[in-house]
């Protein structure tokens, strides 16, 4: 249990940060705001070890709060993807026919200061209760066109491997078919929660996938390799949702690089998300024409294992959709005008 002393050694406070570290003007200024108006702040030594001195470091623009984030905009959403329009019981979201999401917790062993959950995550709620994981599973062993559960969160992986053996155990009891993904980033922010226990635990509800979220090269280090690798040698696949995020991986160089390492280390880049409209999250959102232009960029220079799908969940409970620029020039009677990476037109015809 060496990751729950460090999980407990976390830095929690402005005071908490090591001596030497200074704060730009516009973290001081979140810092001194009255303690009711803010969300909460978490990270482990070990993902503030990886932060650089620049005002602008990737790590630190994820982990450490600005003052920016008191500015709400008008079209700027408390439950961006709608959720609780899709909610079935306490914790159960059922938004596409075929897959639920279970909020496990709401607690995170890093608060991501871009967290698309905010309304959710941090508010001191804890593991959802064996009651709510019954009612979830009740709903599920009643609607058998469920084939997959997403254990979410908060992050799963904060709960005791214990408990969350519980958790798995009545819900494959409700669906002996089910697929089960995790979505964490322990092995990002936390690797050692990765240990022996938790891998041997999961290795017994195969078909189990690990969702976790790379958003810049620099995350990936001996620790959090060693983490996915220990998932990955058990036989656990390991794929990657990245949210683009402005200064910390808007350009095609970052992310080149993070899809190209995350594949050498045999995880799959599966998701690139268009930030969503979560309140307070302005100053880390970067313009749709932007994540645009980077998709085109990278379509030129990354092979299909390593491109990821680019997409945005619709404002409002749209759900999600993949944001492709359009490969069809026209559609005739006879057949598609098709245009490839370059611009040029090639046909393909309707009737075969
Ligand atoms: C993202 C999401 C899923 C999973 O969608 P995939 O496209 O299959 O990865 C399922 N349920 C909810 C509510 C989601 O937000
Ligand atoms: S780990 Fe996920 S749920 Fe937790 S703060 Fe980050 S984005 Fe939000």
């Amino acid at each position: 249990m060496e990751w729950k002393k460090e999980l407990a050694s976390s830095f929690r406070s402005a005071e908490d940060l090591p001596e030497g570290f200074r704060l730009s003007a516009s973290e001081k200024a979140y810092f001194t705001r009255p303690e009711s108006q803010k969300s909460e702040f978490s990270v482990p030594l070990y993902y503030f070890s990886l932060a650089g001195k620049h005002e602008n470091d990737p790590v630190r623009i994820q982990s450490i709060p600005r003052i920016e984030e008191f500015t709400i905009k008008p079209f700027e959403l408390s439950d961006p993807l709608g959720e609780n329009l899709y909610k079935v019981t306490g914790r159960l979201i059922h938004r596409y026919r075929d897959r639920v999401l279970f909020l496990a917790t709401d607690s995170c062993a890093m608060y991501c200061r871009h967290c698309f959950r905010k309304n959710f995550t941090g508010r001191h709620q804890g593991p959802a209760s064996m009651e709510e994981v019954k009612a979830a599973a009740e709903y599920i062993a009643v609607h058998s066109e469920v084939t997959e559960i997403i254990l979410s969160g908060g992050d799963p992986l904060m709960l005791d491997t214990s408990l969350l053996k519980e958790y798995l155990s009545i819900f494959r009891e409700a669906g002996k078919d089910l697929v089960f993904r995790i979505g964490t980033r322990m092995p990002v922010v936390l690797p050692s929660r990765v240990d022996a226990e938790l891998v041997s635990m999961l290795k017994g509800f195969s078909p189990l996938f690990i969702m976790t979220q790379f958003n810049h090269p620099a995350e990936l280090t001996e620790e959090s390799i060693g983490g996915t690798d220990r998932f990955i040698n058990a036989g656990i696949p390991v794929f990657n949702q990245t949210v683009l995020l402005r200064d910390v991986n808007d350009t095609a160089d970052v992310l080149e690089k993070l899809f190209h390492t995350l594949v050498r280390c045999r995880i799959k880049p599966y998701y690139l998300f268009q930030g969503d409209l979560a309140a307070g999250t302005s100053h880390l959102r970067v313009p749709l024409s932007r994540g645009f232009n980077i998709m085109k960029e990278l379509r030129l220079r990354l092979s299909g294992l390593s491109l990821p799908v680019f997409a945005v969940d619709l404002p409002g409970g749209g759900g999600k959709v993949p944001l492709t620029e359009s490969y069809i020039s026209e559609c005739t009677e006879s057949g598609w005008k098709l245009r490839d990476t370059n611009g040029k037109e090639f046909f393909y015809p309707e009737e075969l």
